[in-house]
């Protein structure tokens, strides 16, 4: 959805990395996280500071392979060697699917998913995953199991300002965070973690050295460079007004869910979920929210499972049993490029 933005800003976004460069595997030896590329770090904390969408002072940050790798890494740092039981892994329903996945694709001794975090009633030993907004449904989330005991992620992978208002710097213990959601780059497999607790994040950079001695230099620097230039955008005295990239993905969503939500209101069969507009600290106005998933909900009675229903008029989703709800749930991407999303229209709208 964002490629148009990157080929108008063209050669400003554009690396290149002579072959005798970046061939060691450390970035930053004197750094406990010595994968970790100083001037990514560098763009990335620049461009939280100008957002303002998490606290970074006294956080450590780890650079992942996505962030899925980070929320594996997270499981791994928040779970004991020695522990006799698995702790239990939970997410609120319905959940980015990845997470039940994630958790039990090891099989590991250490960890096991335990599923829907409002249903949970187990011992002290969980770890919640907390994904704000959420994907599926776009909604602004806490921590559902209060029990102090237990431990948290923060998936923060849609907290940018073309999503949703920027309300207040997020502040927790783990944030993760991805430039496939930022900026689109997913190929670029580029997440990272802000810690605040040293061992956790020596032990999440001790994953990331087990699992894949590091993170690729080249993807970092990449992903260096495509921050710089959001945050030149916003920065920069003399750019153009065009080159603000939260602006444009904020345009372009804002068009889409408007069309979206004609289209539904238009079939009378189905339902989105409603989000009031709030004051974005960001953009120093009311705003919106657009998520990048929509969480469809069937209101016609003579629909048993969505996804079968929508397949038959070729509109692939993901049903809401892969997210812990029922099968009167779909999900559907707002993020794929300007062509497929108006044949997703196209179709959607002759259901009327
Ligand atoms: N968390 C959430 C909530 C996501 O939606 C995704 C991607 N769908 C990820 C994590 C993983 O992103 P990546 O590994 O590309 O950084």
């Amino acid at each position: 959805m964002f490629e148009p933005f990157w080929k108008e800003v063209g050669n400003s976004a554009t690396v290149v990395i002579p072959g005798w460069q970046k061939m060691s595997y450390f970035s930053d030896p004197k750094n406990f996280c010595w994968f970790l590329e100083p001037e990514f770090a560098n763009e990335a904390l620049r461009l939280h500071r100008i957002v303002g969408n998490a606290v970074t002072d006294d956080r450590h940050i780890i650079v992942g392979v996505g962030s899925t790798q980070l929320i594996h890494a997270a499981l791994f740092a928040l779970s004991s060697t020695e522990a006799r039981q698995p702790v239990n892994v939970i997410s609120a329903a319905p959940y980015y699917s990845m997470y039940s996945s994630i958790a039990d694709f090891m099989k590991s001794g250490m960890f096991r998913w335990a599923g829907d975090a409002a249903a949970f009633n187990g011992d002290d030993n969980f770890i919640e995953l907390v994904c704000s907004p959420n994907n599926p449904d776009g909604e602004i989330r806490e921590a559902v199991c209060g029990n102090e005991a237990g431990k948290r992620v923060h998936d923060m992978a849609y907290y940018w300002p073309q999503y949703t208002p920027m309300r207040r710097p997020a502040d927790h213990d783990i944030m993760l965070f991805t430039v496939s959601k930022a900026t689109g780059h997913a190929g670029t497999r580029i997440g990272w973690a802000l810690v605040k607790d040293a061992e956790v994040a020596r032990k999440m950079g001790k994953f990331i050295e087990m699992n894949t001695i590091g993170v690729s230099k080249d993807s970092q620097v990449r992903a260096a460079k495509i921050l710089k230039v959001i945050a030149d955008g916003y920065e920069l005295p003399d750019v153009e007004a065009g080159s603000k990239f939260f602006h444009f993905g904020r345009c372009l969503l804002a068009n889409r869910w408007k069309r979206l939500r004609q289209a539904i209101e238009a079939s009378g069969r189905f339902s989105l979920p409603q989000f009031p507009s709030e004051f974005c600290k960001f953009l120093e106005e009311h705003a919106e929210t657009y998520p990048g998933f929509a969480w469809l909900r069937c209101e016609d009675q003579s629909i048993v499972d969505l996804e079968v229903f929508f397949k038959t008029i070729n509109i692939l989703t993901r049903s809401g049993r892969q997210f812990g709800v029922g099968p009167e749930y779909v999900r559907i991407s707002m993020l794929d490029r300007d062509a497929n999303f108006d044949v997703f229209i196209k179709r959607i709208s002759s259901l009327e």
